[in-house]
């Protein structure tokens, strides 16, 4: 990529988009190309392809999708598989037609199985069933990152698919019953302090493990992954340390300065028991992590705390 290449990030206002735009400035790109939902409804393909007519796009970060934590995409199971599936099979089509040089389309972890084995290569797609809480998603991102492995076949290509682990960081959503478990425990948490709540109730029984990245990280990793040649479709995206939710709970609390009781909640989900990556693939290529889950939630915190107005305590 050079400096002036137009460069689409779609979905520039979300946790992902936005921390992608924000590394792209801060490394000196100029020409930066966002649009509005007004301006272009992503799920709506003739919309998408009149906007991309207007526009000469080089590179297209597509960040754009309807994310959730647990219990949303437990319920909102037919919004995540249409919404997702529109919107990727739109852009990355508009994309090739209008010839970008680049693609670099993002999925998550949840693609991998619910019992794969630990930590999860690339080459574990597809070989055992998902973990039915976000299953949809799931199969939405899957249909995204084969359709980029068959446009490269095919096409000659040279898209991209990254799979990051649990993210987290600046502009998170912070609602509670749409919101990751990271947000959704800051805000308990936080709340739990200012009243004086003896306790806070953390969802499921605290046992599942997971593993998280920082949004700028991995908003790193993919202007990394868009400016090296590599040979892969697929690369897993991920800080290679895992931690239960009962003791993320307790970070949390360290780090919020809360004093009192974490209980656990069994009556809610805890979905798939552990979702480690392995990031082999990425290290070799030269990208690794930089920032510890202590200092990004400190961070995140001081962030939520700046915006508290916008979030309501
Ligand atoms: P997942 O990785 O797709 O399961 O996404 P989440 O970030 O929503 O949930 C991760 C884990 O945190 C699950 O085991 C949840 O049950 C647990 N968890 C505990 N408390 C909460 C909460 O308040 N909100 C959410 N979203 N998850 C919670």
């Amino acid at each position: 990529m050079h400096k002036n290449d137009a460069i689409y990030v779609a979905g520039h206002n979300g946790l992902v988009g936005s921390a992608i735009v924000r590394r792209l400035k801060g490394e000196g790109f100029q020409n930066i190309v966002t649009c509005t939902r007004q301006a272009c409804d992503l799920t709506n393909q003739a919309s998408v392809n009149t906007w991309f007519d207007k526009q000469t796009i080089d590179y297209v970060f597509l960040a754009a999708a309807k994310v959730g934590g647990i219990h949303a995409n437990d319920t909102y199971r037919a919004e995540f598989i249409y919404d997702n599936l529109a919107i990727q099979t739109n852009v990355i089509h508009a994309a090739y037609q209008h010839k970008a040089k680049g693609l670099l389309f993002l999925g998550s972890s949840c693609i991998y199985p619910r019992d794969c084995p630990q930590p999860m290569r690339e080459e574990h797609l597809l070989t055992a069933p998902l973990e039915p809480t976000n299953e949809p998603y799931a199969i939405a991102k899957i249909a995204g990152l084969k359709m980029i492995e068959a446009y490269n076949a095919q096409y000659n290509t040279q898209y991209v698919s990254l799979m990051p682990t649990n993210l987290y960081g600046i502009n998170d959503n912070f609602d509670l019953n749409t919101s990751h478990v990271i947000p959704a425990l800051i805000r308990k948490i936080h709340r739990a302090r200012s009243t004086g709540s003896p306790s806070v109730q953390v969802w499921g029984t605290g046992k599942p493990q997971r593993e998280f990245l920082l949004v700028d990280d991995l908003a790193e990793a993919c202007v990394f992954c868009m400016q090296h040649q590599h040979k892969y479709d697929l690369i897993n995206v991920g800080s290679g340390e895992e931690v239960t939710i009962a003791k993320l709970a307790e970070i949390i609390a360290k780090v919020v300065g809360y004093q009192g009781k974490i209980e656990f909640d069994p009556t809610m989900p805890d979905g798939t028991p552990r979702k480690l990556l392995d990031t082999s693939r990425i290290r070799s290529l030269g990208w690794r992590p930089k920032t510890s889950l202590f200092q990004g939630i400190s961070a995140t915190y001081a962030w939520y705390l700046d915006h508290l107005d916008e979030k309501v305590a």
